[in-house]
């Protein structure tokens, strides 16, 4: 029986829990390394279109140069220059070809020579590059062409595709680059396509040259991060599910845990194996026996008498203790009303109530039924609250102690001195009875300090107009002590272990017979 416990779940949260805690650290793994590839993807988009800008301005820097050079030449006759175009294409490694344009015509080409075709400046973006899927020599093959003019005179040099394609295409890259140029776009199919680029889904980066009218667009496939995520995190993603297999094991073992635990004391009620064992208590004066009180016990089938301090703690977290003790109330009252003639007057029968039943109005309904199965005005209850939980001041709260005093049942605040009740708190419910704490009563004779309290204790008790109970008197030295200082009533193995109700029986019988004797 685990002694620190939670409250509970419901039946259909207690099977998606173990789900839900499971998956949290993968859930939560899985978004971190979502988050780290989308961002490891967008530095690798953003390079590779940096990358390829770079290399396609350097294929542009050399085609320009030889245009430069040509533009001079140009007006000039096609045949006198022709091997000025060729020289270019000779030593120049990108350019694929030259050609001479004057007055709006192209009049003069390093491939045929004199050629007539005219320029229509409208096809480069800003006058200087057209991206074309292929010419009259080459259909089909794209090529890019640079132009520089200067009045009527000009010259055009242009690039084969293939160069732009292997930077498009470079092994490294693994990205989706399309070079873009005015209306134009290609991407690494090597097809020309009159369209904007569209937007990647995947980390989208567009990158445009500062010196040549083109850019470049990057980016990836919707499927790119969880590919990413495979093949870069694998120990990573192993470890996400292991841990969440652990959590999710951990909750399922503790809750049924847990759950073991509240049907083995629901077994243990149907059972009615919740015993009450009585413990007198006497008073200060004559030691004679003034009342009892009423403790828990287990009558556990395999465990034997089990101590309620093993079990209370749980059930006072599940919230059985309430019908536990209401079958504690039915139990002590079949065992003792029988036998109601041989309880003194006045008889005082004390019963532990935890905080949290002080909240439920049906406390006040077992109380009336435990009175109403002795003779009317025989015995007094006494509700023992422990001072180490305090009760929560309710609308309930102050329903139900209002019908409890109504009733004639008393209250006693169990454990005095351990926790820290104030004036306040003792007034609002109307104590009848403090009950000193066993540790300060051990202390009698020991601890100088300890006894001042306990001192203050009964002061501020007989101040108060309450009555006052000692508890855990084991010797003589504790017994005499508190007498002297007119503690009422006196309770602890000094005078009778807690015993069942057989046996409190017989010793109640055998009181009797020696009272009838000695008068
Ligand atoms: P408690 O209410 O303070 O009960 C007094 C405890 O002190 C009892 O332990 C009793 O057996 C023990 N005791 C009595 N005289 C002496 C003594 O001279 N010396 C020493 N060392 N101990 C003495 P028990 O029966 O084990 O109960 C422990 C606690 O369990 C109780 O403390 C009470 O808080 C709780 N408990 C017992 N029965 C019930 C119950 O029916 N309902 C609730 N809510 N709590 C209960
Ligand atoms: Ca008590
Ligand atoms: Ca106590």
């Amino acid at each position: 029986m685990p002694l620190s416990v939670q409250r509970r779940p419901r039946r259909p949260l207690r099977i998606a829990l173990p789900w839900l805690v499971g998956a949290l650290p993968l859930i939560c793994g899985l978004l971190i390394m979502h988050w780290q590839a989308e961002r490891e993807l967008q530095s690798r988009s953003e390079s590779s279109a940096r990358h390829a800008v770079n290399q396609i301005e350097r294929i542009l820097d050399d085609i320009s140069a030889a245009a430069k050079e040509l533009l001079p030449l140009a007006g000039r006759p096609c045949l006198a220059e022709k091997l000025a175009l060729r020289d270019q294409v000779t030593r120049r490694a990108f350019v694929r070809s030259t050609n001479l344009e004057f007055k709006g015509e192209l009049y003069c080409s390093s491939l045929f020579g004199p050629f007539t075709e005219p320029v229509n400046p409208a096809d480069y973006t800003q006058g200087m590059l057209w991206l074309m899927s292929g010419n009259s020599v080459t259909p089909g093959h794209p090529l890019l062409v640079y132009r520089i003019h200067e009045g009527e005179r000009g010259a055009i040099t242009t690039v084969d595709g293939e160069h732009l394609l292997n930077i498009l295409r470079l092994p490294d890259i693994d990205s989706h680059l399309v070079l873009q140029v005015g209306r134009y776009r290609m991407d690494r199919s090597g097809k020309v396509q009159d369209s904007q680029p569209p937007i990647a889904d995947i980390a989208p980066a567009a990158l445009t040259s500062t010196r040549y009218p083109f850019s470049i667009h990057s980016g990836y496939g919707p499927d790119k991060v969880g590919q990413l995520m495979r093949s870069e995190f694998p120990a990573l993603l192993a470890l996400l599910v292991i841990l969440g297999a652990i959590a999710g094991v951990t909750c399922f073992w503790q809750l049924r845990r847990a759950g073991s635990s509240r049907a083995e004391l629901q077994r243990a009620m149907e059972a009615n194996e919740f015993v009450p064992y009585f413990q007198p208590v006497v008073r200060g004066s004559d030691y004679r026996w003034a009342g009892v009180e009423v403790l828990m016990r287990w009558q556990h089938p395999r465990e034997g008498l089990v101590r309620p301090d093993l079990f209370i703690p749980f059930a006072e977290h599940s919230g059985q203790i309430v019908p536990m003790t209401r079958q504690l109330m039915q139990n002590t009252a079949r065992a003792l009303a029988p036998y109601a003639e041989l309880l003194g007057e006045d008889f005082h029968i004390g019963i532990n109530i935890t905080a949290d039943h002080c909240q439920d109005l049906a406390l006040y309904e077992d109380c009336q039924a435990f009175l109403a199965t002795f003779p009317k005005g025989k015995v007094h209850l006494t509700l023992e609250l422990t001072e180490r939980k305090l009760v929560i001041p309710t609308d309930v709260t102050r329903v139900l102690f209002a019908k409890l005093h109504e009733l004639g049942v008393m209250i006693a605040l169990d454990d005095f001195g351990t926790g820290q009740s104030s004036l306040a708190y003792l007034r609002q419910f109307q104590v009848d009875y403090l009950k000193i704490d066993q540790s300060f009563v051990a202390m009698i004779g020991v601890d100088a300090l300890s006894l001042h309290i306990l001192d203050s204790i009964i002061e501020l008790s007989s101040k108060l107009g309450l009555g006052i109970v000692a508890e855990g008197v084991e010797n003589e030295t504790q017994r005499d002590y508190l007498a002297r200082h007119n503690v009422d009533f006196q309770q602890g193995y000094l005078f009778a272990q807690p015993m069942s109700a057989r046996d409190f029986i017989l010793a109640l019988e055998e009181q009797v017979r020696q009272h009838n004797i000695a008068s």
